[in-house]
């Protein structure tokens, strides 16, 4: 995140003023959509392992809950705002209505950078976030799960910290707990293969055959992993990725013109996704600066790491090459590279459509522990593709008849959705 200019929120806010012009929307429920309901901010003191006390800076947003509780991940970043919780909070609510979830949007972060923190800390840390939400957070009211750099062990010391508070046992309360403690098979998989799996509804329609296919993807954390596992089984050819390197402070890419080996690449990659570049050299990797992940000539672009990587000053580089661009990450391209995109007719698959496979699944993991019965591996991924599957269909038709491209249809659709159930409950 190196453009210091760059507010996510605005970004969000943009994309939702041009969808409520779309739907031509009265000014309450823009004034209401604009806006989250709620917000929470709050200092997090941790006893750090060296006996001193460091006070963080948490927060938890709730954008919209008119369609059901809310539902968003928690971030732990160096770099967070509470902009940006607001921005990925909104993005949530139409992430959930895009694919017909009875949830609404929510986000939660912590300004922290778990590398420098022990994993005593990080549990403290983790403890004292819900020490502060408590009473704003529940199965029926908003319910937290892993973002970027929190992960299913951070997940199950919130739950554990909320169920010792509340006295009882709760796991619908948090949704990505591992396996075996109320988490559901197949989360892990779930956004990557999401994004797989409407990327081949979008080759379908444009009539490409994705064992032809070349790809090139920004980041190699949880949602670029599986993308590049179901991409390949599909036949698919990996051709470059890129990852941030903590040390480093800088982003790298890594090329192999005939495609990467993914288990040989994880191999050398820690859990938050960061290669080991100088192992991946030694593996017969070229490498080549963290940007140019962007210029690939290659047919499919997968950014999957963060926020605002595609903008109006690098879009022009994109390769005439690319025919689809698969938005795996949130709010990966600004509104501005998004009108150029339109124009040199690349289809993009907006992010809250792409990358909805990750909310579908902890949904699933929300039925299945309010239940206390759990599904097959197979039958969590044969939902994930039917309701991806029918979420794409739904905004690629849409698209078709009133002709637009699939970034306004998606927002129409979802915008549209939630400002009725605002309007239906009596709100504006
Ligand atoms: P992650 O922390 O597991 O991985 C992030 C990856 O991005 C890492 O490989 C990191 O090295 C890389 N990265 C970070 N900054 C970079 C940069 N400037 N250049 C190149 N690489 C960079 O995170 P994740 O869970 O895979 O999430 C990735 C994106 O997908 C985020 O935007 C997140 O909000 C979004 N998302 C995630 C989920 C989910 O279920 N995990 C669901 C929906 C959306």
């Amino acid at each position: 995140m190196s453009d210091t200019s760059y507010n996510a929120f605005t970004d969000a806010q943009k994309l939702f003023d041009r969808a409520a012009d779309l739907l031509d929307l009265d000014q309450a429920t823009r004034d209401l959509l604009r806006t989250p309901q709620k917000e929470f901010h709050f200092s997090i003191p941790v006893r750090m392992d060296d006996g001193k006390v460091k006070i963080f800076q948490g927060y938890r947003v709730m954008h919209n809950d008119a369609r059901g509780p809310a539902k968003g991940g928690i971030r732990f970043h160096p770099h967070e705002t509470i902009d940006t919780v607001r921005a990925l909070a909104m993005w949530m609510t139409w992430k959930t209505a895009v694919v017909d979830l009875p949830l609404g949007g929510g986000k939660g972060g912590v300004i922290c950078d778990p590398h420098n923190l022990s994993p005593f800390e990080q549990e403290r840390l983790c403890r004292g976030w819900i020490r502060q939400v408590y009473k704003n957070i529940g199965p029926h009211l908003d319910i937290p799960a892993p973002e970027v750099m929190t992960n299913a062990q951070h997940m199950l010391w919130m739950l554990d910290e909320y169920e010792v508070i509340s006295g009882s046992r709760q796991p619908g309360v948090i949704t990505g707990k591992p396996v075996g403690m109320g988490g559901s098979l197949g989360r892990a998989e779930a956004t990557g293969y999401g994004v797989i799996i409407s990327l081949r509804e979008a080759l379908k329609e444009l009539g490409i055959d994705p064992s032809e296919t070349t790809a090139s993807v920004q980041g190699f954390g949880n949602v670029s992993q599986y993308a590049i596992e179901l991409y390949q089984q599909m036949g698919g050819t990996v051709k470059c990725v890129s990852s941030w390197v903590q040390d480093e402070q800088n982003s790298y890419s890594v090329c192999k013109p005939e495609g990467i080996n993914l288990e040989e690449l994880r191999s050398v990659t820690d859990s938050f996704g960061g290669i080991n570049i100088s192992k991946a050299v030694k593996m017969g990797y070229k490498m080549i600066p963290g940007e140019d992940w962007l210029k690939q000539e290659v047919d499919i672009l997968i950014p999957a790491a963060i926020e605002n990587q595609i903008t109006g000053n690098n879009v022009n580089d994109i390769h005439k090459k690319v025919k689809v661009i698969a938005e795996a990450a949130n709010g990966p391209t600004s509104p501005e590279a998004a009108k150029v995109l339109d124009k040199k007719d690349i289809y993009t698959i907006p992010d809250f459509l792409a990358n909805a496979g990750g909310v579908t699944c902890s949904y699933f993991e929300q039925v299945q522990s309010n239940m206390n019965y759990y599904w097959e591996k197979d039958e969590v991924l044969s939902k994930l593709d039917l309701k991806m599957t029918s979420a794409f269909i739904s905004v690629s038709d849409f698209a078709k008849t009133n002709n637009l491209n699939m970034r306004d249809a998606a927002y129409i659709i979802s915008v549209n959705r939630v400002s009725q159930a605002c309007k239906d409950r009596g709100w504006v």
